[in-house]
């Protein structure tokens, strides 16, 4: 089978299947199996693949109509330019995740060797980015799950500047006792736990304590906010929590996504 024949019939696969994604998802697995880029795809279009190649890729596309996240099957998604490793037990970045990133950067951006502490950091997305965007920043990734955990030291293998510490949000003794930070960045569960079978069927792949945030999916935003910080705090939410949220903290100002949709908190306060 041609390069070029895998693709048409991969995305016919999941076309067949009903995923949403199919063009670029087939696209993104055949890819992941040759190790090459969509540019090498396109270009050797007319090349052979190995029997090997064609059964792991078939068995890729199985997995996905089966719903199975495709950043689970690749076991990498791109977050700000940069690829993480990614699998089950940790939550897959969301590109609106990028806004918490860009906004935390700009909030140090007058700040020379600023700390952040990043706090249910999961894949290290965030805090990582930080990190390798502001070489003289000192980041504290802040996590509780060892699924989760392991996902994070393979990120943040090789960044100097990030530190990793193991430990629960929601312990307001072990928040207080973090080291004193000039930006506290966050992207909690903040989903109602009642909401939580309703979610895609992709969703229901991903860990379960990534996503709930409680009854009312506040909980983490009143634990952080009562620990007390006085350094700036930035937070992601849900579509209908800015208020709520920018209430928990006091104040601040609210910023929405690509879809108009509230979905980051800002809560001023004084770099360290
Ligand atoms: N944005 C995620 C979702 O809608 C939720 C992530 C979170 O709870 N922090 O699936």
């Amino acid at each position: 089978m041609t390069v070029e024949q895998a693709l048409k019939q991969g995305r016919a696969l999941l076309k067949e299947s009903n995923i949403d994604n199919y063009s670029a998802e087939a696209l993104w697995l055949l890819e992941n199996r040759l190790g090459i880029n969509s540019a090498g795809i396109l270009a050797k279009g007319g090349a052979q693949i190995t029997p090997e190649q064609e059964a792991d890729y078939d068995n890729d596309l199985r997995l996905r109509i089966s719903g199975v996240p495709v950043q689970y099957i690749t076991g990498k998604w791109d977050f700000y330019g940069r690829s993480f490793f990614v699998g089950e037990g940790v939550l897959i970045p969301r590109p609106e995740t990028e806004i918490l990133a860009e906004e935390s950067l700009r909030l140090i951006k007058e700040k020379a060797s600023p700390v952040v502490i990043d706090l249910c950091a999961g894949t290290g997305c965030i805090g990582l980015t930080v990190a390798l965007e502001r070489p003289d920043a000192r980041v504290y990734l802040v996590e509780k799950y060892d699924p989760a955990l392991s996902f994070l030291r393979k990120n943040a293998e090789g960044v100097p500047n990030a530190e990793i510490i193991k430990g629960d949000v929601l312990d307001t003794a072990f928040l207080k006792a973090l080291p004193l930070a000039d930006l506290i960045i966050s992207n909690p569960p903040y989903i109602k736990t009642g909401e939580i079978p309703a979610l895609q069927r992709e969703v229901s792949f991903e860990p379960e304590t990534a996503l709930d945030g409680g009854e009312d999916g506040l909980e983490f935003y009143r634990a952080i906010a009562g620990a007390g910080f006085e350094c700036p705090v930035i937070v992601e939410c849900g579509e209908d929590q800015g208020e709520s949220v920018k209430a928990i903290f006091g104040g601040g100002y609210i910023l929405r996504d690509y879809f108009g949709l509230d979905r980051i908190v800002i809560r001023e306060g004084d770099l360290k």
